[in-house]
């Protein structure tokens, strides 16, 4: 092993032991690291079992209960018969495609009956992790030359050469990652189960109560959960989906604690946090703050002002773009709170005393002053860079559905050629097929003339290209959208496959004015800003990777840095607590359903709710989960969480699930930058009430008795 990273391996170790106390909940834990870096800690705040029984390889423990949903979300195993909890949001996109207006799933929810009743969701993947092993030395292999610069290339081929090794020996799929900018390097082994299908959806005034208003926010009454189930084959193994196929027999799944949570308990959030930027330097934060998330809030800010408005006229337009509408709404909210929560912790000054006592303790000043200058000098090409893609993914969706249709065009001749004309033809009809009954146009044009002058006003002047200024200010924006939608072949699924009929029998793209907008701007964004916007990334980059270890070295054992979130298993701990978010206000810990029923408003459809619930909760037939008047709903801690932990088990000291992780609150949004242990919480549903929705309010039973419930003792019944 190269002696720098021995030494800094060696360092983490030591800095767990003298940790600074007022950082107890910062951090999110790699599980292989728990017991050199925190067992004490963990143990002394309150943990009651081993770290074993958190993370071992060869006998089944709590991490074989994780898995990851999708592509970013949690999820837990809750019976012996791969039965997964997540989130609501999670499952979103999923109970979509199952909804129709006939069948609305979505918004009226859905309880398989029996397992026939499970409904295969394609395209989704649950992924459990098998090992992690740290493995710095290998990748880094012949990468490093005598001045200590790094050959990337080299880098790649170690990770390559890495995976092919170890799938072939294993049948498992690896995943290399790096942590601290590249510092160090871990592989995750990993099982992908691609049979998963649908089992409990609550109706949305359940899964969704209180809507964008309540998003980010606390108190809470979301019962923000949905049931999905892994499948496996006769051997227990991934495989695509079959009718033969069996529910997955986990090594372990999590056990229910009904005894609930009460303030000061410790809690541990298990899951796969996406992204943080915890060790930015205060440029970067300053970038963020004054460019980067003004100019996507507002960006979404005017898509939202069209899709909302088209969605309460409409109850298909509502179907149709409801996961659209709830993506973009939840990261516009999240950047408002994150911005605001920087404002308040003063987060550039912050972040310049840290540097300061940086410098002092004898960090180098050469790579953090070219860091901080870098992101003065390259900050236009980063803001027009996010601006552009902020238009592309929450804007407009003709705009990259017709960079698609141009590929399919540009790929005829060459499929001619291969005889593969027919497949393209097929695959493009179905795709214009699946483009018009997903988007309304009209939707999509007033998008595209509510967030385009957005696009402009954030755009530094030099990253708004004459060609394209000509192009769209030279008719004017109404006449341009027309052009676009209106008097093109895009105006109806009709018309363009009429084209794509014409181009497909000549193999040649016939001619199409409206396609030179797409065809300018992609030009543009692909040849000139994306190439600009790499050079300052690599930079950039390779800055941060000598800069954190020089972090790690300057601050050992004086501060605890733990790497970054990207999407890999982490453990993160703290205790159920309230907390202030302003002067005067102290929140409480719990909230409870006669406080859900307190939100009910009969007229506003965020807040309404139904007869037959209103009927149910006036029962307070909570039993067996619940043996109190009022359920608890859910609960905050303050556990260091993101994006990712969405679904994430929350676990008390014996391991047990007492809540499912599904937000923070928004003054805590800016501890993906800076964590505020003051005021940042984790959002979690009670599983008590999980359970009463599951049996009492959907009548899944059935659900609740493959769970493995274990009843309150007197004592710890709270
Ligand atoms: N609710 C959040 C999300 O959807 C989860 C979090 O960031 O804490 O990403």
């Amino acid at each position: 092993m190269h002696a720098f990273f021995r030494s800094l391996i060696l360092s983490l170790f030591l800095i767990g032991s003298t940790a600074n106390p007022l950082l107890a909940h910062e951090g999110m834990w790699l599980p292989v690291l728990l017991q050199q870096l925190n067992e004490k800690e963990m143990k002394d705040m309150g943990l009651r079992i081993s770290i074993a029984d958190i993370y071992s390889v060869n006998n089944g423990s709590l991490k074989d209960a994780v898995f990851i949903f999708g592509g970013g979300c949690t999820s837990e195993i809750i019976s012996s018969q791969g039965l997964l909890l997540t989130n609501h949001h999670c499952g979103y996109s999923a109970i979509q495609s199952h909804s129709s207006m006939a069948n609305n799933y979505l918004r009226d929810g859905f309880v398989a009956k029996t397992q026939a009743d499970e409904l295969p969701s394609k395209g989704l993947t649950a992924t459990r992790i098998v090992r992690i092993d740290e493995v710095t030395s290998q990748i880094l292999m012949g990468a490093i030359d005598a001045s200590g610069k790094r050959n990337e290339t080299q880098i790649q081929a170690n990770i390559q050469a890495l995976k092919d090794k170890l799938s072939a020996e294993t049948g498992f799929s690896p995943v290399v990652k790096s942590m601290y900018y590249g510092n160090q390097y871990y592989v995750f082994l990993t099982e992908v189960f691609t049979d998963i299908r649908m089992v409990l959806a609550p109706p949305s005034y359940i899964g969704k109560y209180g809507y964008d208003e309540d998003n980010w926010m606390w108190p809470r009454h979301t019962g923000d959960f949905s049931m999905f189930r892994i499948y496996a084959d006769a051997d227990n193994k991934p495989a695509a989906y079959s009718p033969d196929n069996k529910p997955y027999k986990p090594y372990r799944h999590l056990e229910i604690d009904l005894g609930g949570v009460k303030e000061g308990d410790f809690t541990m959030v298990y899951g796969f946090p996406g992204q943080t930027q915890e060790y930015l330097p205060s440029e970067s934060i300053r970038l963020l703050m004054e460019k980067t998330n003004p100019a996507r809030i507002e960006l979404r800010e005017k898509a939202l002002s069209v899709i909302n408005a088209a969605m309460a006229k409409s109850a298909e337009t509502q179907l149709q773009y409801a996961a659209k509408q709830s993506r973009i709404s939840n990261y516009w909210k999240k950047w408002i709170g994150e911005n605001r929560g920087l404002i308040k912790l003063n987060a550039v000054a912050q972040r310049q005393a840290l540097e300061k006592e940086f410098l002092k303790l004898g960090g180098s000043a050469e790579t953090l002053n070219a860091l901080n200058a870098l992101e003065k000098s390259g900050g236009d090409v980063q803001v027009a860079y996010e601006a552009y893609v902020e238009f592309i993914r929450s804007g407009p969706e003709l705009i990259g559905f017709m960079r698609s249709y141009i590929s399919a065009l540009e790929g005829l001749q060459a499929a001619k050629e291969k005889g593969e004309l027919d497949a393209l033809a097929e695959k493009t009809r179905a795709q214009i097929a699946s483009f018009y009954q997903k988007t309304d146009l009209e939707v999509d044009k007033a998008i595209f003339k509510a967030v385009f002058p957005v696009l402009k006003q954030h755009l530094p002047a030099s990253y708004w290209p004459s060609e394209l200024n000509q192009q769209v200010e030279g008719i004017g924006l109404d006449a341009f959208t027309d052009q676009l939608y209106s008097n093109s072949v895009f105006a109806s699924a009709k018309k363009l496959s009429a084209h794509w009929d014409k181009s497909v029998s000549s193999a040649e793209a016939q001619p199409e004015p409206a396609l030179l907008f797409v065809r300018s701007l992609y030009a543009y964004l692909l040849n000139t800003l994306q190439p600009e916007f790499a050079k300052t990334n690599t930079e950039r980059e390779a800055l941060m990777q000598t800069y954190m270890a020089q972090l790690l070295k300057t601050f050992e054992g004086k501060r605890r840095l733990y790497p970054d979130a990207n999407g890999t298993l982490r453990l993160t701990y703290g205790k159920v607590e309230g907390y202030s978010p302003r002067s005067g206000v102290r929140y409480h810990w719990q909230t409870t359903l006669s406080g859900l029923l307190e939100k009910y408003q009969k007229d506003h459809p965020d807040f309404h709710l139904p007869e037959s619930f209103l009927t149910v909760a006036k029962l307070q037939d909570f039993q067996p989960y619940y043996y109190g008047k009022d359920l608890p709903v859910a609960f905050i801690g303050s556990n260091h969480t993101t994006g990712g932990n969405s679904g994430s088990p929350v676990l008390n000291e014996y391991g047990r699930l007492v809540g499912l992780n599904f937000d923070r609150s928004w003054e805590s949004t800016m501890s993906d930058i800076m964590f505020d242990p003051e005021r940042c919480r984790n959002i979690a549903c009670d599983v008590r009430y999980i359970c009463w929705v599951v049996d009492k309010v959907m009548g899944g039973g059935h659900l609740t008795e493959e769970m493995t419930l274990i009843e309150p003792s007197s004592t710890r019944m709270r």
